[in-house]
Parts: structure tokens; sequence; C-alpha cells
């Protein structure tokens, strides 16, 4: 099979019930059969650093030592970014700084590291944002700039609004909901588009969000999350779930490159 460029969408905080419940369109491309939504259960703890590592490096928290948001340290993993740069592909990442952090490099000096350009890095291209109200769609922008001005063969994309609402209001407020609707919305501009030029896009998160405006432990409206599945090169009939440790290895599976991650050749068509 020829490889697949890949778009990896993680939706900070978003839990599954109401990415469900209010991701219209993403659940109307499943509807036509060109996607395809899973319930994940997140690694614990169900904290964003520990599991950005772990969607990227297939690690759990316990397994890379990026046990809470405050390890500020380059991960000692193989992470995707690189896999990918190792293999001579182009990355590129618009996400918050922590990424920036855990793959390119500690710590984050936004004057030097927001905007970054430079091949030797895992990350190649990125831009990387430190304010957790930075506007979504000003995200999306980042990421399609990147998309259209380098060609990354492996782009993920990091909004953070849906968190940021979770953490104001609490899972149970519309003010969360709605947060997803948004981002359901804009990244409905973009989405025909990508697929249309043979992109390969999973739209996932680290964790949800509890009624006490957190999230860390095993409720599941903190640990359980979203995974749409959109293209061609995945099935949508219904395969078994991936594990969140899976990512990382799916996405290098798409991408054509030798890895010995841990990966899930079921949600596969090919
Ligand atoms: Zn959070």
């Amino acid at each position: 099979m020829m490889p697949s460029k890949v778009i990896l969408v993680l939706i900070d905080g978003l839990a599954w019930q109401v990415a469900h419940d209010g991701m219209g369109y993403l659940q109307g491309l499943c509807e036509a059969g060109r996607a395809s939504l899973h319930c994940l259960d997140s690694a614990l703890p169900s904290l964003s650093r520990p599991l950005y590592e772990c969607i990227l490096t297939g690690a759990t928290p316990v397994e890379s030592g990026i046990v809470n948001n405050g390890v500020a340290r380059l991960s000692t993993q193989q992470s995707v970014f690189h896999l990918a740069r190792d293999a001579g592909l182009v990355t590129a990442a618009a996400a918050y700084h922590w990424i920036s952090e855990l793959y390119n490099r500690t710590p984050y000096l936004a004057v030097r590291d927001r905007f970054t350009d430079d091949a030797s890095l895992p990350i190649r291209h990125g831009v990387f944002y430190h304010d957790d109200s930075y506007p979504d769609e000003h995200l999306l922008l980042d990421a399609e700039m990147l998309r259209r001005r380098h060609d990354p063969d492996f782009l993920f994309i990091h909004p953070m609004n849906v968190d940021d609402a979770g953490h104001r209001h609490g899972y149970d407020s519309p003010q969360y909901r709605n947060a997803a609707r948004r981002i359901d919305t804009q990244l409905a501009t973009y989405l025909d588009v990508w697929m249309e030029l043979g992109y390969q896009v999973i739209v996932t998160s680290d964790h949800g969000m509890n009624n006490d405006k957190t999230h860390g432990g095993v409720l599941p409206e903190e640990r359980q999350v979203p995974l749409f599945a959109l293209g061609d090169r995945f099935r949508h009939d219904g395969a078994a779930a991936p594990l969140q440790t899976q990512i990382c290895g799916i996405v290098a599976d798409l991408l054509g490159l030798r890895h010995g991650k841990a990966n899930n050749r079921e949600i596969l068509a090919c």
C-alpha cells in the first residue's frame, strides 16, 4: 500500500459523549460512510501532557515518566515526529507549547519557538501558542498555513478551547458543549478539502472533563474520548475501537514508516 499523508487533530479535553452528541458534521461524515467514530478509554492519569506523550509515542504515562503536567522536559521516547523526520518525511504542528517542549526544545521560549522552521528538529515546521484561550479558529488557520506552505507528510493540530471551556464552566455546561459544536463547525471548513487531497485524518482527544471543572481520574466523562477516523485507508464497517496507545503506531503505519510501536491493523482497510 502506498504511504498516505496524515493529519492528526487532538481536540484538547473533549469528552466522548459531548463529541458524540454535538459534533454533527463529523457524525454526518460517519453516516455517509466516509468516517467512523470509536469510543476510547484514555490512559491514566487523564491529564494533558502525559496523554500528548501517550498519543504521540504510544507510551503510557507510567511508562514514559511524563506523569503530570509539571514534567517539563523533552520526551525520552521515539515519537511519530521522530520516526517521520528520520525517514525524511516533513513534519509540522500547530499546537500548544507543551508539544514543542516534549519534542523540540525545553523550556519553550516564545520569542524563539512560537514560529519554528528547523529541519533538524523532530517538528520541522511549528506554530506554537501558550494561552489556553488562543482561538481555535486562528489555530486552524495556522495549521492550514503550515499545510499549504510546507506540504507536510504528518501534520498535528491541537486546539485548546474545548478544554478551556470545561475548566471554566464544567462538563455539564452549555459553554463546554457549545465549544465542541464550534470546533466541529470550524473543522468542517477544512476536512472536505483535506480528504479530497487524500489525507487520512484522525480527530481525537487526550481526555474528557468532569463537573468539578477538572480531569485526571477514571470517571467516564473524564476518561472516555472520541476517535473519528476519516479517509479511505480506514474501515468504516464497525471495526473494534483501537487503544489510545495504538494511535502512534496507526499513524506510523499510514505514513509507511518502519516502527516497533503498538499498532492496530483492524481499523485499517488497507
Ligand atoms: Zn485540561
